[in-house]
């Protein structure tokens, strides 16, 4: 309908509504974000003769996690949706896998330091959501676990961290036991 029939018609033109509201929002300046979300994935392969460390809990299991740290892949992706939800970089540019420092390095303790940088900028977490993808070993007996010790050290309440274990249902390399990744996602708020 044009304009002028709309007038005629004395009717409202929906574009000057459109031109109104979009005026409006030119000359307030956007109100900044409050909730951040970030997103991390991380994998290690399974080798003999290392131990296997998932959220900070040691786990029984002839085969563990190769790495420069302790190769906590759980704690690691944690860490990476925390630093990307303030588009912080990645763990590998605070604790680079060349520096002898972090060799053998405890995640949860590099978790901590991350937390910080979070904390820092006024922010805290509003929930954790992970996904570990293991064949095996079967990881439900762990998982209480892993979330109260990761509730702990973020200061969170145990329904702020979600971890859930799924096989790849033997399929690539998680399934067939050549290494374990974990997706993760954090939700930041600053009130
Ligand atoms: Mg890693």
């Amino acid at each position: 309908m044009g304009a002028k029939l709309l007038e005629t018609l004395n009717l409202p033109n929906p574009l000057d509504r459109y031109d109104t509201l979009t005026n409006g929002l030119r000359s307030s300046p956007p109100a900044p974000m409050n909730i951040r979300i970030g997103n991390g994935y991380d994998v290690h392969r399974l080798v003999a003769g290392r131990p296997l460390i998932l959220g900070g809990i040691p786990i029984e299991h002839h085969l563990g996690l190769d790495g420069h740290s302790d190769a906590d892949v759980l704690t690691h992706a944690i860490m990476d949706a925390l630093l990307g939800a303030l588009s912080l970089g990645d763990i590998g540019h605070y604790f680079p896998p060349t520096d002898p420092k972090w060799k053998g390095a405890d995640s949860i303790e590099l978790l901590k330091q991350v937390y910080g940088l979070v904390q820092e900028r006024g922010w805290r977490i509003g929930n954790l959501d992970s996904v570990i993808v293991a064949e095996r070993p079967k990881l439900k007996p762990h998982i209480a676990t892993m979330s109260q010790r990761l509730a702990d050290v973020l200061n969170l309440d145990l329904d702020q961290v979600g971890i859930k274990a799924t096989t790849n249902e033997q399929l690539d390399a998680m399934g067939e036991q050549k290494g374990i990744c974990v997706h993760a996602v954090a939700l930041l708020i600053k009130d």
